[in-house]
């Protein structure tokens, strides 16, 4: 079978899914932000302080450069990997906030098709980076 085509998804769709999700991580509860925020934060800063290097924006979300943008911002991910023949619908979105709890979702999501659960050894991650 060939590989789909993941296509971007907007901004506005990402703000419908964390506005219904409630700005919260759909895997540990925990509060999100919405990069962008983030990185008109570090614009303002920037021309109001020179030499100022803030933590919350980096254009490739390094965690050294980013910690706080790593840390906050929101992401959208499919409940249902579009190579598992997940669909770009914005109800089968879902609010995350680490990387990887989405690659974990994704493999949840493989493993329970198989009859297999990943659910404990994801909840002992998220009390161990929560
Ligand atoms: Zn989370």
């Amino acid at each position: 079978m060939p590989k789909r085509k993941r296509l971007p998804i907007s901004v506005e769709d990402q703000a419908t899914v964390y506005f219904r999700d409630k700005w919260l991580c759909k895997y540990c509860r925990r509060p999100v932000i919405l990069h962008l925020a983030l990185k008109w934060l570090a614009r303002l800063v920037h021309s109001r302080i020179a030499g100022v290097d803030p933590a919350y924006w980096d254009d490739h979300w390094r965690r050294d450069k980013a910690p706080l943008l790593d840390e906050l911002a929101a992401s959208v991910d499919h409940k249902v990997a579009l190579s598992d023949g997940g669909e770009g619908y914005i109800r089968l979105f879902g609010t995350s906030r680490e990387a990887v709890f989405r690659n974990l979702g994704i493999l949840q999501e493989q493993l329970l098709r198989k009859g297999l659960n990943l659910n404990s050894s994801k909840t002992k991650i998220a009390e161990e980076t929560c």
